[in-house]
């Protein structure tokens, strides 16, 4: 047998096969391995960045040049650490949301790429429930992992989707959705990610099954629970009904992973019921008093949903549960200055355009979280805020560099209607 030439790596000194080196100008190799730790740090140190396009990499090339495969096999295949640090340059705080979320998503790729060995150990699918309140970055984690992994994304509202037949839309939507993200690539549709918003707001009305049929709620439920359970579903090409001759698309939701988010405004009641009979029957006095009541969130179980009104089934299908923090004053300032592309950082890139350098005043930087806490309008304010306070300095082009103080912030939002904010 012919002896496979191997070189040492001069980065971690490994014997590697030149066939896993690079040679440069001075003869001497680095392995593949190096060259991905080292892009690794350079994406999450924030050098450069994975996303091409808008943040979605459409062609091999870009996906290649932006260190994201298109192709996931193991070797590509981000660690949840690495899943992790992405999601930090994105998102602020929600550590375990963010947790859980890197493991689901890991967990459910290496589930698509598990071997077919004979065992009888079947990794099941691990589709996942956000909780938290609106505007925590539910929806911008889940579309920032999908940015990571280069796979189809969809957000679909869960208010309007109805049972088949009835007025709204069919749940099979948004697999069409789906399928248009992926330019009707139905490999990649398969492997995609679907982000399913206001869950709660489909639940039943009352922990008892209703006796008079609750069709905005459980019947809805119930098409949902087919998507999640990975059914074949037959899905109208573009256009859909427009096009009758059309055959449909079958699509196959087995490995595409749905991650579900909702406020569920309330259920921290549901929470400290449960905690509270379980404290007085089984356990000391010691242990309530160790409750966050601040934060009920964090002990969220499967049966609070269910006392909430979604039926055991859909939990069943959730396994892994996570929540949001509610932002405080920090994590809102943050927001508006460290993520890769915060609201700062953008309106900083369009003055640059005109060759004027802006500068915010940390002092109006706390003004615009003040007034978002003020108008609770949380994090989704700060955007429609801080774009008051610079639309007539875009407006007018300053001759020179701008500093906004807080002087210019409370002017700017002296006589604003909060109801005119979108939040
Ligand atoms: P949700 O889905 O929880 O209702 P979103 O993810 O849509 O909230 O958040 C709305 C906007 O607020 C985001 O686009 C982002 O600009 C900002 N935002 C919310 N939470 C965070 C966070 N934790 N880190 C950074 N930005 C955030």
């Amino acid at each position: 047998m012919k002896k496979k030439e191997t070189a040492r790596c001069a980065f971690c000194g490994r014997e590697v096969s030149v066939e896993q080196l690079f040679q440069g100008t001075d003869g001497r190799f680095i392995c593949f391995d190096c060259v991905e730790n080292a892009h690794q740090i350079l994406l999450t140190e924030g050098y450069i960045s994975a996303t091409e396009n808008n943040g979605n990499p459409k062609t091999k090339k870009d996906a290649a040049r932006a260190g994201i495969s298109t192709k996931l096999d193991m070797k590509s295949l981000p660690r949840p650490t690495q899943i992790k640090a992405f999601l930090d340059q994105y998102v602020i705080g929600q550590d375990d949301a963010k947790k859980h979320l890197s493991v689901a998503v890991y967990n459910h790729y290496k589930r698509l790429l598990q071997p077919d060995t004979n065992d009888g150990v079947e990794i099941e699918k691990s589709n996942i429930i956000l909780v938290g309140s609106t505007g925590t970055g539910k929806t911008l984690m889940a579309r920032t992992i999908a940015k990571m992994l280069a796979v189809p994304f969809t957000i679909v509202d869960a208010t309007v989707l109805t049972e088949a037949g009835y007025v709204g839309e069919d749940v099979e939507s948004l697999l069409v959705r789906l399928l248009e993200e992926a330019d009707y690539d139905l490999e990649k549709t398969e492997r995609g990610i679907v982000f399913i918003d206001e869950i709660d707001k489909i639940a039943r009305k009352s922990d008892n099954p209703s006796i008079t049929r609750d069709v905005s709620g459980e019947g809805v439920q119930q098409a949902l629970l087919k998507l999640l359970e990975g059914a074949v579903v037959n899905v109208p090409p573009k256009g859909g009904r427009k096009h009758p001759e059309q055959e449909f698309i079958h699509v196959n939701t087995q490995n595409i992973l749905f991650i579900c988010g909702g406020a569920f405004d309330g259920i921290e009641k549901k929470i400290a019921q449960r905690l509270n009979t379980q404290v007085v029957g089984f356990e000391s006095q010691n242990k309530t008093k160790r409750i966050d009541k601040q934060n009920m969130l964090q002990y969220i179980a499967p049966q609070d949903l269910k006392s909430f009104g979604l039926i055991p089934e859909i939990i069943g299908r959730l396994p892994i549960i996570t929540y949001l923090e509610p932002l405080d004053r920090a994590a809102l300032k943050r927001i508006l200055t460290d993520p890769k592309n915060a609201i700062t950082k953008q309106y900083q890139k369009l003055m640059k355009m005109d060759g004027i350098s802006l500068t915010f005043a940390d002092e109006a930087l706390d003004y615009i979280v003040d007034k978002a806490l003020e108008f609770k309008l949380g994090a989704r304010g700060l955007r429609s805020l801080t774009e008051t306070i610079m639309m007539d300095i875009m407006y007018d082009i300053p001759q020179k560099d701008c500093v906004i103080t807080r002087e210019m912030a409370e002017e700017k939002l002296a006589r604003i209607d909060a109801n005119r904010l979108v939040a």
